[in-house]
C-alpha cells in the first residue's frame, strides 16, 4: 500500500451518523441540508444554546462559507462536532453587482434591514421588467464547507442554472428566490417542485453530494 492510500483510509474513518452543527438559523436550509445529508443530523447552533451570528463580508461565496464556518467552529470547539456553513445566493448577470454575494441585502440600504423574501422578488421583478427571455438569464450557487476539525475540511462550490420567471410561481416548496427562479434542469419554478425534488437539481443539492463524495 503507498502512503497515499493510507491517507486515503483514514479521511473514510468517519462514523456513520455524525451530528454536525450548521452555521445558519435559516429553518428552510436546515431542512434541505438535513436531507442531503440523511441520515447524520443537523444541528442548529440555537439548539445548543449557541448564540451565533457573524459578519459576511467575503468577495465570494467560499470565502463566506469559510468566514462562518471558522468562526462557528471557534465558538464550538469544546463540544467536538464537526461544522458546516453554507453560503448561497443568485447571480442575474443582467444586475451585476447587485446580488451575487450580497443577495440577501437585495434592496436594502448598508447596515438597514432586510426586505422580505416576497418584497425582494417583486424588486427583482420589476427591475427586469421589460428585460426579453434573452437577458433574464440567472443562476443560483452554492458553496458548503463541512470542517471535521481545524486541520480537516471539505469545501464544494455548485450552480444550478436557470432564468428569471415574469411573475412569482408559488408552489408549496422552496424558500428566497424560488418562486422567481426557473430551473432549467427541472423544467419548471423551483419552488414548484415537490418537497425533497429540489435537492435532485439545486446548486445546494450539487454541493452537497460533491462533499459527500469527498469524504
Ligand atoms: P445566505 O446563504 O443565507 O446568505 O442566503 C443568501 C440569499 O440567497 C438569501 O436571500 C436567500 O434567501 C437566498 N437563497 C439562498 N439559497 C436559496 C435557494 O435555494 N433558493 C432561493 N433563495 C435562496
Amino acid at each position: 500500500m503507498e502512503s497515499g492510500d493510507v491517507e486515503l483510509s483514514a479521511q473514510m474513518d468517519y462514523p456513520q451518523i455524525m451530528r454536525i452543527l450548521l452555521a445558519s438559523s435559516n429553518e428552510h436550509k436546515r431542512h434541505e441540508i438535513s436531507q442531503l445529508f440523511s441520515p447524520h443530523e443537523i444541528l442548529l447552533p440555537k439548539d445548543l444554546g449557541i448564540d451565533f451570528d457573524c459578519e459576511e463580508n467575503g468577495e465570494t461565496f467560499l470565502d463566506n462559507a469559510m468566514i462562518k464556518a471558522n468562526a462557528l467552529f471557534d465558538v464550538a470547539k469544546h463540544m467536538n462536532i464537526p461544522v458546516m456553513a453554507d453560503d448561497s445566493g443568485l447571480i442575474v448577470p443582467a444586475l451585476p453587482s447587485l446580488l451575487g454575494v450580497r443577495t440577501a441585502r437585495f434592496g436594502s440600504e448598508d447596515g438597514g434591514p432586510l426586505l422580505s423574501a416576497h418584497e425582494k422578488n417583486q424588486l427583482l421583478l420589476k427591475m427586469l421588467k421589460d428585460k426579453p427571455d434573452s437577458e433574464r438569464t440567472a443562476f443560483f450557487v452554492c458553496a458548503i464547507v463541512l470542517m471535521m476539525d481545524k486541520y480537516t475540511v471539505y469545501c464544494a462550490v455548485e450552480h444550478a442554472d436557470g432564468h428569471i420567471l415574469h411573475e412569482e410561481v408559488q408552489g408549496n416548496g422552496g424558500f428566497g428566490y424560488d418562486p422567481v427562479f426557473y430551473c432549467n434542469a427541472a423544467g419548471c419554478s423551483m419552488a414548484t417542485l415537490p418537497d425533497g425534488q429540489k435537492n435532485l437539481y439545486s446548486h445546494r443539492g450539487k454541493a452537497a453530494r460533491s462533499i459527500l463524495r469527498l469524504i
